[in-house]
């Protein structure tokens, strides 16, 4: 590739954004730091662009995403709420943000106070002994949950055990980690008529396999937006063979405050910070999957973890079971900055009210909607819940992809749809609770509106979005031959 094409079409040679203080290091010395093979024989090819150019260009293109700024966002088990400035005014604290992962303990006490409290406040809310913040994702959450669960088991002389039973309504990170984790993931079925797990499949597969079972993964409230009133059960009949309990905490926004996976039986529980706790996520952004373990499991926990003495704060390394460090440095410093910002700013009675509400909304939604969509398990539901567009499919060939594109014309977010498997057309709702009223009211207009279009109009709905940048994609061909870099001239070859 030429030097050429890498040059964007904006700018012009000797255009400046920004203005830098003349170089004061010698440049033999840098010759002798810097390996003869790394360093640049010609300038990087970069665009040569004025301030104005350069915001210009970002505002633009903000502009053409859709984000939780600029509308309702109801991604069902993706929790996209509201992302309070205040954390953003914390996280850029000089103290905050400028500070390096490798400075001596002394010198950041502020920041490892603010891990270790945060680490207390997370135990608190789950009902664990001990957190570790380092995981990334909540996907990084569960690998690093299973890889305690298989130390723990190993250290018992149990390292047999070599299954991880998961509903079949479970997020798919949950089989890709125990997948990844070297264990086989064994499906267990979903109760038609409560939607909780089925009682009768999972007895079945503890008497065949019991002694071979590391552990069980259940997310609850679960991804149908139900609570499984038979987790006490559950828990007790997975102890008893000897497994270990994951609780997939996700999407832990509805019971804040009201129940603890702990207090349900669980030994592991993983959160997502970037939805439960309000900080940015979406666009692969940087995330937190911290994950909260019981007394039997912290020896395993990767370290180093914070604690505190009459001198101070400190880093204290982890012991000779520990599985390891599963991140650099001490986890996405800025996000965890942000979720403790969040805690903080509700307190207790604050979080349990976040919880109430993101119920309420999800009810109000569910009924409202059911007006003119089926839903999937009608049951008063969780955080979130699950409708279909089957009908729609049937009758007139307006499928769940042609309702959620065409939500877009109308300056709103898509559901998640497809997800859970389970259930067919399906469009998985969760508007949490910092929506008001006349959002939710909006939506249902809407969503109302586009059932109508459908019997009336199907068209329009099929042929969605007629208002976005970007029209309706040749979703088979941006799957298999997916155009992802910028090119100067693209722009105009756009639909
Ligand atoms: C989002 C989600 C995950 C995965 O979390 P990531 O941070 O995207 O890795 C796992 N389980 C459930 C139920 C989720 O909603």
């Amino acid at each position: 590739m030429s030097v050429e094409s890498l040059i964007f079409e904006k700018g012009a040679p000797g255009r400046r954004a920004a203005s830098l203080p003349a170089m004061d290091v010698p440049t033999e010395a840098l010759d002798s730091m810097i390996p003869a093979d790394l360093l640049r024989a010609t300038p990087a090819p970069l665009p040569e662009v004025s301030e104005i150019e350069v915001v210009r260009h970002y505002t633009h293109l903000s502009q053409r995403n859709f984000g939780v700024d600029t509308g309702f966002y109801p991604l069902g088990s993706c929790t996209m709420k509201y992302n309070p400035k205040l954390n953003e005014d914390m996280a850029a604290l000089p103290g905050f943000a400028r500070i390096h992962p490798l400075q001596s303990d002394s010198s950041v006490q502020g920041a490892i106070q603010l891990i270790y409290e945060l680490e207390q406040y997370l135990a608190e809310i789950a009902g664990m002994a001990r957190v570790t913040l380092q995981p990334s994702a909540g996907a990084h959450g569960e690998l690093t949950g299973l890889m305690l669960i298989k130390a723990y088991h190993q250290s018992q002389g149990e390292s047999h055990r070599n299954l991880v039973l998961i509903p079949d309504n479970a997020h798919g990170t949950n089989p890709a980690s125990a997948t990844l984790a070297d264990y086989r993931a064994v499906e267990v079925k979903t109760d038609r008529k409560t939607g909780g797990i089925d009682m009768a499949h999972l007895k079945t597969l503890l008497e065949a396999n019991g002694a071979n079972v590391a552990a069980i993964m259940l997310t609850n409230p679960n991804t149908l937006g139900i609570f499984d009133t038979n987790v006490v059960e559950i828990a007790r009949m997975i102890h008893e063979v000897g497994g270990q309990l994951y609780y997939d905490g996700a999407n832990a926004n509805a019971v804040l405050g009201i129940t603890r996976p702990g207090d349900m039986g669980f030994d592991v529980v993983h959160f997502n910070l970037h939805k439960t706790c309000s900080t940015p996520h979406g666009g692969g952004g940087p995330g937190a999957g911290p994950i909260g373990v019981k007394e039997h499991l912290i020896p395993f926990l990767p370290g180093p973890l914070p604690a505190k003495d009459e001198r101070g704060y400190y880093w204290q390394d982890a012991g000779p079971q520990s599985i390891g460090k599963v991140r650099a440095n001490m986890g996405n410093f800025g996000v965890l900055v942000r979720a403790y910002t969040y805690i903080r700013s509700n307190g207790p009675d604050g979080l349990r009210h976040v919880a109430e509400s993101a119920i309420l909304n999800a009810n109000y939604l569910r009924h409202e909607l059911s007006k003119d969509y089926e839903i999937a398990y009608p049951l008063i539901c969780q955080h979130e819940f699950v409708a279909t567009a089957q009908r729609y499919k049937d009758e007139y060939g307006v499928t769940a992809t042609d309702i959620a594109k065409r939500l877009l014309d109308f300056g709103m977010y898509a559901p998640t749809i497809y997800f859970p498997l389970i259930v067919h057309e399906a469009m998985m709702i969760e508007p949490t609770e910092t929506e008001t009223r006349e959002t939710l009211d909006y939506f249902v207009s809407v969503m109302h509106q586009i059932a109508e279009e459908a019997r009336t109009n199907p068209e329009i709905v099929r042929t969605a979005p007629h208002t976005t940048v970007i029209g309706r994609l040749d979703q088979a061909l941006a799957a298999r031959k997916p155009n992802l870099r910028w090119q100067p001239g693209q722009e105009k070859t756009h639909s």
